[in-house]
């Protein structure tokens, strides 16, 4: 198996800081902004960006999570239908602006099955999606609104994502199988 670092914990840090400004650019402030993180690394991706998002403006930023499970036995076969267990939001989403976050954007199932949890869950103004890793192969209409860094793979390779909060390190590896 080769692998290959793509992203240093100093890109990764850089990317979530401008992905930050962005959602305040975009939005005009963090009006009704709430951050909503997929498990298992978009909950710390989303905690960090509300972090920064609270530093920039000066305002508290409500944060959730959403857990998905993709049912595939590696990260290169195509899922199904991913399902949605739990969610720990504890606030009303209706009328707030949802920024979606993942640490790897694919297939975009998980984001569907992911919209699909929260339109259940209230009406949201709009649902925004921000992704650290873009690697191509959509079988779905869904783009991101803000993504650290667009990474075509093959199928045959994988985006290894590593966070200080999951893996004791940051980092974006290339993993081929
Ligand atoms: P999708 O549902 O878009 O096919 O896949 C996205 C979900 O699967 C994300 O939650 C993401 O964590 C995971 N995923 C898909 N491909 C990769 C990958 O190459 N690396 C990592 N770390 N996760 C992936
Ligand atoms: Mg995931």
């Amino acid at each position: 198996k080769e692998k290959k670092e793509l992203i240093d914990a100093d890109g990764i840090r850089r990317a979530l800081t401008r992905i930050s400004h962005e959602i305040i650019e975009k939005n005009e402030g963090l009006e009704d902004i709430v951050v909503i993180g997929i498990r298992t690394r978009g909950v710390p991706l989303a905690n960090r960006i509300s972090n920064k998002l609270a530093d920039i403006e000066g305002e508290e930023v409500l944060a959730g999570s959403l857990d998905i499970t993709l049912y595939r036995d590696d990260l290169t076969t195509v899922a199904n239908q991913p399902i949605v267990h739990k969610t720990e939001i504890p606030f009303d989403i209706t009328g707030k602006k949802v920024i979606l976050v993942d640490d790897v954007l694919y297939t975009g199932r998980t984001v569907r099955s992911a919209l699909d949890a929260l339109m259940d869950l209230g009406r949201p103004q709009n649902i925004q999606l921000a992704i650290l890793i873009d690697r191509g192969h959509r079988e779905l209409p869904i783009r991101a609104d803000f993504v650290g860094k667009n990474l075509p793979t093959s199928h045959q390779e994988v985006i290894d994502v590593n966070l200080k909060e999951t893996d004791g390190s940051d980092a974006v590896i290339l993993k081929e199988y």
